[in-house]
């Protein structure tokens, strides 16, 4: 491809030069016009309207006003010296402050004469303040073309310091704008532009930074956005159905005395339809000659085990073996647990491998799966260490997938010739345009159904002053034979703190609850292993009626006896975090609750999670919350997963976009898989580019 203009080095525009193109680079990573031109403005304002010095608010986002400078002065020592001015319109005064480059600015104003200013208030010692404002001289202003809406940019001290505010960018931005009129290509098929009614990508440019209307500009974001997504989507798609024609996946044609005689004879109950429909959607899977790779959404208690053990014995039903990776000691152990009960008097071998297993034993499980003998093995990272190597692997099972790299992943799929088939299982629901994102390539399963007669979890919020009520109601339960769980948050950066609220919430709930009618268990990272151990087992074995503890008990304890969570300080935990803890109740057929303990001051987004964690037990719905409280890159363990970098797209509020663009990347490769028609000559060329500038960041190599 010729080289287009978007290529040519940032310094060569007008009114940048040598000096800005090095603190673009740097600050902003702006190399080339296609980079600045791709820099979009994170809001606008309407120039056209103004606020008065009397209305200012520190919850206003940048505002205009009109008025002048009545009083200027350096204070500070001369190192920390600092510019305060007074503005003031009609309607009252403001103090202006310049932190940077004061020496500079307190030449270049004016007294007397009228400005009009542009900045964001900010609250000072009770007072409104607006820092580093931009000042211009109503003259000059009158004199330039204005957009109704003009686009605001971020900038950094650096940049500022250089001239590159918002407005500076603004500038230099018409330049590019100018430079570059007539000679932006089209990236997407003139079909996708008409099908879906999208603005020519030249046009979308130029009314993203300098919208005519509210109309044009929601136009021009809508066609960006959907470009973004678009190629995003198409890589993934792509990549999906590359990995189903290059890998031949094993064939397990038959379904057989494993399978069948499980079904028939150990099942210790009826699957749900959801728990069909994935096995049915797996099965297929599994017998195409395709490779699988696939992902499996389902909420904490919605059955996801007794699904991979039935999936691992469809392997074993054609000769394989089959594994199953947990991120955690005891999460490996719990699956251990419960795949060797529900197999029990069935000719299957299972074993398990974690960091402590000792020697003798490890070294005789590797012998064991070389020679094939053993069928399954559960375990931890130490599954993925070179000594294990299996005689013939033919399916893996991935649990808690958000805590697994991309590169352990690819680690397991060298376990063997072909790569075993994958299922990838989390218990952390994400929203679907996320999921569509994150997990793109892979195929996806959700089990949306929980097992029969579960009653859902009630859960209410209380504050300190209802501590009495909830104490008495915790009496209740455990007259009733009820367990219960009480949370204290833990966090590394107030953790001396939060280990005297523990501590202190400890004795608080012995005075309440004495000894010996009450039998309280505590668990805590400061405590060895053993004494942890030792505590569960207490309240395992119903010992103690209450489990004190950290968040240590997020994942991975089954006590089905217990039907009382109860959180403290509820409002500092996020709410992925709260719904997890939440799932560790509910797993018998007693009414469980949540309690939420707070304090009385609560943020506005502490209250809505609060208020999402009353309303809804069902965790996709929780998930889209969260979602769009975080942004998705927040998100638990969603940070290193290698998200994109998105410039314009929000997964949290573009969704449909997602879907949109997702639906047009199927249609197109599905009708053209290698986009050799000439009509998709212009996207080819397009993937080629950006293939060559982004790393693959999808999840399989
Ligand atoms: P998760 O999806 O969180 O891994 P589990 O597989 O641990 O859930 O299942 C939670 C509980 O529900 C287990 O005790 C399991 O035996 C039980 N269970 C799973 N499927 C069913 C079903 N179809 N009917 C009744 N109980 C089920
Ligand atoms: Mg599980």
């Amino acid at each position: 491809m010729s080289r287009s203009i978007l290529d040519t080095p940032i310094e060569y525009l007008k009114g940048v030069g040598p000096e800005r193109a090095k603190t673009l680079k740097t600050e902003l990573n702006i190399h080339q016009f296609g980079d600045l031109l791709t820099y979009f403005p994170f809001r606008y304002v309407d120039r056209t309207k103004f606020h008065k010095v009397s209305e200012l608010d520190v919850d206003m986002p940048y505002v205009q006003l009109k008025g002048r400078i009545t009083h200027m002065e350096m204070v500070g020592k001369p190192r920390s010296q600092r510019l305060v001015a007074s503005f003031e319109d009609e309607t009252g005064s403001v103090e202006l402050v310049w932190f940077q480059g004061a020496k500079w600015i307190v030449k270049s104003l004016k007294p007397n004469t009228d400005y009009i200013l542009f900045g964001k208030p900010n609250l000072f010692n009770r007072k409104i303040n607006i820092t580093h404002p931009e000042m211009e001289d109503v003259n000059d202003v009158r004199n330039e073309i204005q957009s109704a809406l003009q686009a605001v940019y971020y900038s950094t001290e650096k940049l500022k310091a250089k001239g590159l505010h918002t407005k500076g960018i603004g500038r230099i931005m018409k330049n590019l704008l100018l430079e570059v009129r007539g000679k932006i290509p089209e990236i997407l098929s003139s079909e996708i532009l008409q099908n879906n009614k999208l603005m020519s990508r030249e046009e979308a440019f130029f009314q993203v930074h300098s919208p005519t209307d509210i109309e044009k500009l929601n136009a021009a974001r809508h066609r960006l956005k959907f470009e973004e997504l678009f190629y995003t989507q198409l890589r993934l798609v792509m990549s999906r159905e590359k990995n189903k024609r290059d890998y031949k996946g094993y064939v397990f044609g038959d379904i057989g005395a494993y399978f069948n005689t499980f079904y028939k004879n150990h099942l210790p109950f009826e699957l749900t339809n959801a728990q069909k429909r994935v096995l049915k959607e797996i099965r297929s899977d599994v017998g195409n000659g395709k490779h699988m790779n696939r992902l499996l959404q389902g909420d904490v208690g919605s059955g996801k085990t007794v699904v991979a053990l039935m999936t691992m014995l469809m392997a074993l039903d054609n000769g394989f073996q089959a594994c199953m990776m947990a991120p955690t000691e005891i999460l490996a152990q719990q699956h251990y647990q419960s795949i060797t009960e529900l197999l029990i008097d069935m000719p299957v071998t299972v074993k398990l491998l974690t960091g402590s297993t000792k020697t003798a034993e490890r070294n005789e499980i590797h012998a064991a799966l070389a020679s094939g003998e053993l069928h399954i093995l559960i375990g931890t990272h130490a599954l993925i260490e070179p000594a294990v190597q299996f005689k013939n692997l033919g399916m893996a099972i991935v649990d808690e997938q958000h805590r697994f790299g991309v590169q352990q992943r690819a680690k397991l799929w060298r376990k063997s010739t072909n790569p075993p088939h994958v299922l990838v299982m989390t218990a952390t629901p994400i929203p679907r345009t996320l999921a569509m994102t994150l997990y793109g390539d892979l195929d996806t399963s959700i089990i949306d159904e929980m097992p029969p007669g579960r009653k859902p979890i009630r859960t209410e919020h209380r504050n300190e002053s209802k501590r009495l009520a909830v104490f008495g109601f915790m009496k209740e339960q455990i007259a009733l034979g009820r367990q219960i769980y009480v949370v204290f948050p833990l966090i590394e950066e107030s953790k001396a703190m939060d280990y005297k609220n523990l501590f202190e919430g400890h004795e608080a709930i012995a005075r309440a609850f004495p000894a010996p009618e009450y039998r309280i268990a505590i668990m805590h990272g400061r405590m060895k292993p053993d004494e942890k151990e030792s505590e569960m087992q207490r309240f395992v074995e119903n010992k103690a009626q209450m489990m004190i503890a950290t968040t240590v008990i997020e994942v991975g304890v089954n006590v089905p006896n217990a039907s009382v969570m109860v959180i403290e300080s509820a409002e500092r935990f996020g709410l992925s975090q709260l719904h997890q803890l939440r799932g560790r109740v509910g797993r018998g057929a007693d009414q469980s609750y949540c309690i939420l303990m707070t304090s009385y001051k609560l943020t506005k987004e502490a209250r809505i999670r609060l208020e999402t964690m009353c309303r809804t037990n069902d965790g996709f719905e929780i998930a889209d919350v969260d979602m769009r409280l975080r942004g998705p890159g927040d998100m638990t363990g969603t940070q290193q997963s290698g998200l994109p970098n998105f410039k314009i797209s929000n997964l949290a509020k573009d969704g449909q976009i997602v879907i949109l663009s997702r639906d047009v990347a199927e249609t197109v490769l599905k009708e053209d898989p290698n986009l050799s028609s000439p009509k998709n000559q212009v996207i080819k060329a397009h993937l080629i580019e950006v293939s060559k500038s982004q790393p693959n960041w999808s999840r399989i190599s």
